[in-house]
């Protein structure tokens, strides 16, 4: 009986080793995004790429964790951070009123700015040209909820990502899309036709989600940023994903 006894222990023993991969094994960092927003996160191959990507694992390395990066749909973030499925949500994610009811905002790491698309040779010039015509947005998104407030929610086409909407432009099912500027740059430049409008539709600054209830990680987290703004760090990755004009 004893024998069994100890074969057992010996096997639970071995058994909640491998479960846990070793003592070497990392905290993981989890961080919600949707990666179809490039520069800010993209795949390249099947690996997902871009400003947040990097900034997120220094941060990460700087808190002793492993990064796991969960791709998901933009509005499905903030309830992945809130209900504490991902750590964090990072997706060049726009300080709001609104999302600040749902969770807690890190420090500002960048600054974005709404801007419209149109084809070359529209009609649109302007802001006010808008008026009457079908906007394209990504589903959930600052430039969503802006556009369907000025424009109201008939002129409104919501596409799971900002690629889908700049599709339907080309393909003159819809006659704008407003989106953040430096995603906007990239469809630009991959997308023949198309040109982004001088007029700025709105600027506001990104910055990193974190549950309500977990003020450590926040506190973790800014002060990882402080760190990497105050020794270059930010400015080398965001140069490396935008070429200075
Ligand atoms: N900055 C915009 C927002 O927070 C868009 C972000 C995104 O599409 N990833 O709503």
């Amino acid at each position: 009986m004893k024998k069994i006894l100890a074969i057992v222990l010996v096997l639970m023993m071995v058994l909640s080793l491998a479960a846990c991969g070793g003592s070497s094994k990392k905290e993981a960092l989890t961080m919600a995004t949707n990666a179809y927003f490039p520069p800010y996160e993209y795949y390249e191959n099947d690996k997902i790429v871009g400003i947040d990507a990097e900034v997120a694992a220094v941060i990460a390395e700087k808190l002793g964790m492993e990064l796991v990066i969960e791709d998901m749909d933009f509005g499905s973030i903030i309830a992945a951070v809130q209900t504490g499925k991902c750590s964090m949500g990072m997706a060049g994610m726009t300080v709001t009123e609104e999302r600040l009811e749902s969770v807690n905002f890190s420090d500002v790491y960048a600054v974005g700015v709404q801007v419209v698309i149109v084809n070359e040779g529209s009609d649109i010039a302007s802001l006010d040209d808008l008026a009457g015509k079908k906007i394209g947005v990504q589903e959930n998104t600052t430039g969503d909820i802006y556009a369907t407030d000025d424009f109201g929610d008939d002129f409104i086409e919501r596409y799971p990502k900002g690629s889908d909407a700049v599709l339907a432009l080309t393909q003159g099912k819809i006659d704008a899309v407003i989106i953040d500027n430096e995603p906007a740059k990239n469809f630009v430049a991959s997308n023949d036709g198309l040109v982004i409008l001088d007029t700025e539709y709105a600027i506001e600054d990104y910055a990193i989600a974190v549950a309500k209830d977990n003020e450590d990680l926040l506190k973790d987290i800014n002060k990882a940023l402080a760190e990497l703004t105050a020794d270059g760090t930010l400015d080398k990755i965001v140069a490396k994903y935008i070429p200075a004009e």
